[in-house]
């Protein structure tokens, strides 16, 4: 069965496992919250449903607990940044304070994150940046898995490589675009199987590189032991935005690309570049604002198309689950929840 728990409850669960696992009781904290905080806004895809992988992963020694992340190159508005396996929800934010720090400094921050275990919901780091007033833009590959087939191609050759691009709204919530550029997160596909629904058409491939709507195809092995794919999102756009990605999360960071069969290791490594953006150190605070708000209030404007509820901005989906679900308790499905308790009785928690 299936449980609804308050945010707290779930978190100082998930923190209690973490925390056998070998982390510090702040770290196993911080860590829950930012994965009940990705339930809360509704990407259960990156909530707490990740804790089996961690632990495996720190098991495997491919994630290590209680690491801080390493400054390489610190040139003021140039940092170069090593997350040292450590867990993303922790060197991520270190490193975001930093840019945040020299992006008020410099005007705009480039900061180039290697080697960090999973960063979670992107959209938490933009999250950082627009709490202060400042643009922030997030280009992330994903070495784990190659589960995202190239349009046209047959396999999975990359990751979910997600982009994100927050922008703050003054007086107003902000916009904060945040999504993987395969058609749905893979951890979408793991909750669908686990709650044995289908996938929409046009999402997936089989193991044969044909159309599919079994998301099991990239959550289990299939008859031949290997995995089917996703599609990357809008045709040859997203597929580009994908690769660009790659080449700037995974290359141009120094953390790698992905360019090797698919190996059975559960850490999930992170690259992602990120630029931060002052706008009143740009000389353009005023007219930012001002453009802004006229803009969003003329898009607002628009008709709600039949049947739908009406143009929304991004950012807003997350902050409507996140009251529906502080209110209402947050759902973990039976078979995440079972696969939590074992991970926790893996180590002793
Ligand atoms: P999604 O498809 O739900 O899209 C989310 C984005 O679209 C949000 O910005 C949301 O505000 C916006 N949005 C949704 N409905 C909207 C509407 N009607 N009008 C306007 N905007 C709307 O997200 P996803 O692709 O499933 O990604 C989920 C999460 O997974 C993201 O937080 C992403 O960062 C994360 N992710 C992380 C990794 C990693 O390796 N760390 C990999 C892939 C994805």
């Amino acid at each position: 069965m299936g449980v609804t728990l308050a945010p707290q409850a779930l978190e100082t669960r998930v923190a209690a496992i973490l925390q056998a696992a070998g982390s510090s009781a702040a770290e196993a904290r911080q860590v829950a919250a930012n994965l009940v905080l990705a339930n809360l806004s509704g990407h259960d895809s990156h909530g707490v449903g990740m804790v089996p992988r961690y632990v495996d992963a720190v098991l495997e020694g491919g994630l290590q607990p209680n690491t801080a992340m390493r400054v390489d190159l610190d040139a003021g508005a140039l940092l170069r940044v090593d997350g040292c396996r450590g867990y993303g929800q922790v060197v991520g934010v270190q490193a975001m304070e930093l840019a945040i720090t020299r992006a008020r400094e410099h005007g705009s921050c480039v900061l180039a994150l290697g080697n960090a275990h999973h960063l979670g919901r992107i959209g938490h780091f933009a999250e950082m940046a627009v709490a202060q007033g400042l643009v922030a833009l997030h280009f992330v590959n994903v070495l784990s898995r190659p589960v995202v087939a190239p349009f046209q191609g047959g396999d999975g050759r990359f990751g979910t490589n997600p982009c994100c691009i927050g922008v703050p709204l003054a007086g107003r919530e902000p916009f904060v675009l945040d999504f993987a550029t395969s058609r749905v997160a893979q951890g979408k596909m793991r909750v669908a199987h686990n709650e044995g629904r289908a996938a929409e058409p046009g999402t997936l491939i089989d193991e044969d590189g044909r159309p599919t709507t079994d998301p099991g195809v990239v959550v289990v092995p299939q008859a031949r032991g290997g995995y089917g794919a996703l599609l990357p999102f809008g045709e040859h756009k997203g597929y580009g935005l994908a690769i660009a990605c790659e080449l700037l999360g995974g290359a141009l960071t120094a953390g790698g690309t992905w360019h090797r069969p698919a190996d059975s290791a559960r850490a999930v490594l992170n690259g992602m570049l990120a630029l931060v953006i002052d706008p009143a150190r740009l000389g353009t605070q005023a007219a930012f604002e001002a453009e802004a708000l006229a803009f969003v209030d003329w898009l607002r404007a628009s008709p709600a198309a039949p049947g739908t509820e009406g143009v929304l901005l991004a950012g807003e989906p997350e902050r409507q689950a996140r009251a529906q679900r502080a209110r209402d308790g947050i759902v973990v499905d039976a078979a995440t929840w079972s696969e939590i308790q074992a991970a926790g009785r893996k180590v002793g928690a």
